[in-house]
């Protein structure tokens, strides 16, 4: 894991290894983070609420999302945003985000840790998460920071389930390629299709 310097405004918030352990992480019921899963009636209240993923805070003037091609092509972003500084530190942090790491971790496999606690979820059959299947060691997708001022903050909402994400017909936007990762053929159609930005030449990934 990297040691990014954490900012002044999570210097309070809990770490796990020197990293910052973000609101929306899944938790052991002896409170050790599960990194990459995420805890989904968390992530619905930071939709709903308009508060930030990292920090659990309420976002202010203006808010960062983390948005794969994909997410574009959907039009909407399923996980809840950041404060635009929040976003600096998990793109440091985040060993996927900052290109660190070429693929996801395959999470078909039972290794996750066990913790001690009783009654924890991990202690029950493997069952993991179906977004994890899809992605699990499938080529690093291209990540963008999408940049906007609150005032377009919307939610998608679903029939029966909630929020789906915060929707992606933003006006006022700044769109910067975070991690260009090693696309497959469909990520790169809708980087075109989109008209989003490339890795410029000779940056490597
Ligand atoms: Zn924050
Ligand atoms: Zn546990």
């Amino acid at each position: 894991m990297a040691n990014a310097a954490i900012p002044i405004q999570l210097a309070t918030a809990e770490t796990h290894n020197g990293m910052v352990i973000p609101y929306i992480a899944l938790r052991h019921l002896d409170g050790t983070p599960e990194f990459g899963q995420i805890d989904h009636d968390r992530v619905a209240e930071c939709l709903i609420e308009q508060r930030c993923q990292l920090c659990a805070q309420p976002l202010a003037d203006a808010a960062v999302l983390m948005v794969r091609p994909m997410d574009f092509g959907a039009g909407h972003c399923p996980e809840p945003a950041q404060h635009p500084e929040c976003a600096a530190y998990a793109i440091r942090a985040c060993p996927m985000l900052s290109g660190r790491l070429r693929r996801h971790r395959d999470r078909t496999r039972p290794q996750r840790r066990q913790c001690t606690a009783a009654g924890c979820w991990c202690g029950d059959p493997v069952t993991p998460d179906l977004d994890a299947i899809v992605r699990s060691g499938q080529p690093a997708t291209p990540w963008y920071s999408v940049w906007f001022p609150m005032a377009e903050y919307k939610l998608k909402m679903s029939a029966r389930k909630g929020p789906r994400g915060i929707s992606l017909a933003i006006i006022n936007v700044k769109i910067r390629l975070v991690s260009w990762g090693d696309p497959d053929r469909d990520d790169l159609g809708r980087v075109l299709v989109y008209g989003l930005p490339l890795p410029e030449a000779g940056s490597g990934s």
